[in-house]
């Protein structure tokens, strides 16, 4: 299939959930020419790289596919209510071959540069393989969490010991018997792995920068009565889910949890403290997100639980959350997080209490001038989320401008899914549309859907390039920017806020539009019927 100077209609960056289903949506209804790039050597984006221990999905799994194929929606069978990381790739690796889409991926292959042509209206694409291909339409689908955040730790090169980000673990996976292993991080993925960890070795050493929210996962198998009752009630949970707020069948409380009595509310959050998952967080009442005081008390609820489960209360309080707001960062889900901390072989160290690490040496890490001796670390910090992966394309729109320069003070976007300057460029579940704050195979499939329908609008109207006037952008990302003002959300240091990252300028990555993923939905649809407002096409 390698070869240069190919043309196609359209380039795909990504076999992942978004990169597969661009594929088949592109090439199958609209018949298109396709070429997908990816770089690991299979389909599966985050659920092929992110092969840490306890890898799983937070949300439930019966939502967490795809909802294009309604036979497989009926025939595909879960194992448990959150599968675990080599269960999604089985399932993203059946849907490929089911629906033959190898033939147009290129594996192994990472784009690095793209330029769009003024004249011909064509994206010439270069790969690491030497490859430079034309498409009429560049797609990335090239995840929102890919790009691996490793701080440069000093004296990181000096340790003698094995590391791992848990971004690119080893495919064979890691042995942790008998050693003596630090995790760095407590964020969604370091509390899915720390309990798995701390079964396996010798000792585990936590290093917290910031104590996060937990809520319990209850993952489990999940009653095949439900499941049967869900696989009838297919048609209405797609159609939920998609007029949703966050892409789930969660819905606020339409009340104050201040208005509520103390009983009142207690019955409330037993109830979904229960149920786990996100419903604590996405179910909760609807001021949680807007008022202090109403955050507060909510907040109040998971720090006695944690102070009910830890049984060493210095630990405990190591453990509770100080300076931000419940919710304001992504809520990680944990099966026995806050238990493990009660194991004799597990110590936590808080960089507010105990001190910050301050460097790697040959043996361990050392933190609050106390040297801790280590066989491995995990690091479990994070990604340069949304805009890292773009940046990483080296793409060069009208005139060669690039992302680096046009996003200094933040993204910059239209509805998420097209840049002014870059014209035939899509960005699945791109900065600023809802994405990350949503069940992402809704938003994936919401995007990709759109984007089709722009094409094939484009090829029956004779048009050859599309782009967002900066007018209309300039009034998306004051939109963006406004309504997540009224929130909460902008009071914490959390990767939503670009803040994980030094130097990232500080900026809200995605939308919280004021009605979700499905007010998302509507708006963008009534864009697309007023012949692509806020687009101009040539
Ligand atoms: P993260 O939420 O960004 O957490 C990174 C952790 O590393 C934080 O505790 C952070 O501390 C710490 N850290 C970063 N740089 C550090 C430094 N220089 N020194 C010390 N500590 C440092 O990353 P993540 O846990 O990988 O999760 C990222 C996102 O991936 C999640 O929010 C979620 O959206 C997604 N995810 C999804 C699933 C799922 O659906 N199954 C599972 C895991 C992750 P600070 O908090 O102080 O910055």
């Amino acid at each position: 299939m390698a070869g240069a100077n190919q043309h196609f209609d359209a380039v795909v960056i990504g076999a992942g959930f978004s990169g597969l289903h661009m594929l088949k949506s592109l090439r199958d209804k609209l018949g298109l020419k396709v070429r997908v790039y990816e770089t690991g050597d299979t389909v599966g984006g985050t659920w092929y790289w992110n092969r840490y221990p306890g890898a799983r999905c937070d949300s439930d799994a019966y939502i967490y596919c795809f909802t294009w194929d309604k036979q497989l929606l009926q025939e595909w069978e879960w194992s448990e209510r959150y599968p675990e990381q080599h269960e999604i790739l089985r399932y993203l690796e059946h849907v490929a071959k089911r629906h033959d889409l190898k033939r147009n991926i290129q594996f192994n292959t990472r784009v690095t540069g793209a330029e769009f042509d003024e004249n011909t209206n064509l994206w010439t694409v270069h790969t690491d393989k030497a490859e430079e291909v034309t498409a009429r339409y560049l797609i990335t689908a090239v995840g929102t969490l890919s790009d691996t955040n490793m701080p440069l730790f000093k004296g990181l090169e000096k340790f003698k010991g094995k590391w791992y980000h848990t971004s690119r673990f080893p495919h064979a996976g890691v042995d942790f018997t008998g050693k003596r292993v630090g995790v760095v991080g407590t964020g969604a993925t370091a509390v899915q792995a720390i309990p798995e960890i701390a079964q396996q070795a010798k000792q585990l050493i936590v290093f917290q920068r910031t104590a996060n929210y937990c809520v319990p996962a209850r993952n489990g198998k999940v009653d095949p009565e439900l499941v049967k009752a869900r696989k009838a009630d297919y048609e209405g949970i797609v159609q939920r889910i998609r007029e949703s707020f966050f892409g789930q069948e969660h819905y606020f409380i339409p009340k104050s949890v201040l208005e509520a009595t103390p009983e009142e509310r207690e019955s409330v959050f037993d109830r979904m403290w229960d149920a786990g998952g996100f419903a604590f967080w996405l179910a909760n009442y609807q001021d949680m997100f807007f008022s202090q005081e109403a955050n507060d008390v909510c907040a109040d609820y998971i720090k006695r639980k944690i102070r009910s489960t830890v049984k060493e209360p210095r630990t405990a309080e190591k453990l509770i959350p100080k300076g931000h707001a419940y919710g304001t960062k992504r809520q990680p889900l944990d099966t026995n997080y806050y238990e493990t901390f009660n194991r004799d072989n597990v110590l936590l160290v808080d960089a507010k209490i105990d001190g910050g690490i301050e460097e790697i040496t040959e043996t361990g890490i050392r933190a609050g001038g106390k040297e801790y001796p280590l066989d491995i670390i995990v690091f479990a910090t994070g990604f340069d989320a949304m805009t890292g992966p773009l940046k990483a394309l080296n793409l060069k729109g009208r005139g060669g401008r690039t992302l680096d320069l046009e996003w200094q003070d933040g993204p910059h976007t239209y509805l998420g899914v097209a840049i002014a300057g870059f014209p035939n460029l899509f960005t699945i579940t791109g900065p600023q549309s809802p994405s990350v704050l949503s069940n992402m195979p809704v938003s994936i499939e919401q995007h990709v859907e759109w984007i089709t329908d722009c094409i094939e609008s484009m090829r029956k109207n004779g048009k050859t390039s599309i782009e967002a006037t900066p007018s209309a952008q300039d009034q998306w990302v004051a939109h963006v920017n406004e309504i997540v003002s009224a929130t909460l959300m902008t009071t914490a240091n959390s990767w939503y806020m670009s803040a994980n990252i030094a130097g990232k300028p500080r900026a809200f990555l995605p939308y919280l539009g004021p009605e979700g993923v499905g007010g998302y939905r509507k708006k963008c649809d009534e864009i697309a019927a007023k012949g692509y407002e806020g687009f101009e096409l040539a």
